[in-house]
């Protein structure tokens, strides 16, 4: 279905979260100036995005003005990725996941799996559809199956599908994939924040009169943490965890703009294990979205400006 010659379908849209509890004992200021829909100013600068979401948007909010067009072109046959880059504690989780379980606070992929059930008992009875599900994630460049922590992956094609139905059993395989997550990790949080993890979701119909058959598939990644990892301190293993997580999202970043820029100059996928993986959801006629996940917090500024930079080499 890639059209090379199709135009560029990337979308970059940045969130800030609101200042949490401590941030606000600690006196740290609100940083980011909201202009209009689609423009941030931080530290005098201004950053423009297809939309900038301020702290007071909803889960719903988000996920109607950027993700629900995907659903649709998901079941058109078309492939797509939703990113979510960003600082730890900026907000990726909330919105790729959120509250899997309260209707107000789930984020982006729970809605995605109701819209897409939704769509289909709409749609016309000749059509036959099989939706599989996997979730993995990326460590070092290495792949885990979070339905099988036992075995050992090399390409996604040897991670578990499951074969879903309804939108609260899409639910139990991403509880299933977290609970087996924490199972082989001490600290959760600090194992989140170093790995990019992957939600996929493939999408095959077929028309049972004219056998004309579609496949669609959507990868939802919650990237590790974009932080810089003091050079002090960091030595051994932590600091070659930051070195792979780095080359990981830079490799990332010059995919996303060399894509961005439509020139057909070479897109160097095949720089990091994550890229190859998403290339045939990336570019040509795929739907991409980047969400640039942001603290508001003067205490994180620098990170916060990088990370708005980081956005706009999409643009
Ligand atoms: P990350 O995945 O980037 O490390 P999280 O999504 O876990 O960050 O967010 C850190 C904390 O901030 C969580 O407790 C989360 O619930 C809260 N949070 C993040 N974004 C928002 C938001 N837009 N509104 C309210 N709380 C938020
Ligand atoms: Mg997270």
């Amino acid at each position: 279905m890639a059209d090379p010659n199709a135009e560029c379908n990337i979308k970059v849209l940045c969130r800030f979260r609101p200042l949490n509890q401590s941030e606000i004992l600690r006196g740290d200021k609100f940083i980011p100036v909201f202009q209009g829909d689609d423009t941030v100013i931080v530290g005098g600068k201004a950053y423009a995005f297809d939309q900038v979401f301020p702290v007071k948007a909803t889960q719903e909010d988000v996920y109607n003005s950027c993700a629900k067009h995907i659903v649709k072109d998901v079941l058109g046959g078309y492939n797509g990725t939703i990113f979510a880059y960003g600082q730890t504690s900026s907000g990726k989780t909330h919105t790729m996941e959120g509250n899997l379980h309260d209707p107000q606070e789930m984020g982006i992929i729970p809605r995605i799996a109701e819209d897409i059930f939704e769509h289909i008992f709409a749609m016309d009875e000749n059509l036959e559809f099989h939706i599989k599900v996997s979730y993995f994630e990326i460590y070092m460049d290495k792949i885990r199956d979070l339905l099988d922590v036992c075995s050992c992956v090399c390409f996604i094609e040897g991670c578990t599908e499951r074969f879903v139905t309804c939108p609260e059993e899409v639910m139990d395989v991403i509880d299933e994939g977290k609970a087996n997550r924490h199972v082989a990790v001490t600290n959760m949080n600090e194992h989140s924040s170093r790995s990019h993890s992957i939600f996929l979701i493939n999408i095959k119909q077929e028309n049972v009169e004219t056998e004309q058959k579609l496949i669609g598939k959507l990868y939802l990644v919650d990237l590790a943490g974009s932080e810089k990892v003091s050079k002090t301190g960091a030595e051994g293993a932590v600091l070659d965890e930051a070195k792979n997580i780095n080359k990981s999202l830079s490799a990332l970043g010059n995919v996303i703009s060399a894509l961005a820029e439509g020139t057909k100059s070479h897109v160097p996928y095949r720089d990091s294990k994550m890229t190859r993986i998403l290339q045939d959801s990336l570019g040509g006629n795929c739907r991409t979205t980047m969400f640039i996940c942001c603290s508001p917090s003067s205490y994180n500024d620098t990170e916060t400006k990088s990370t708005l930079m980081f956005g706009q080499r999409a643009k």
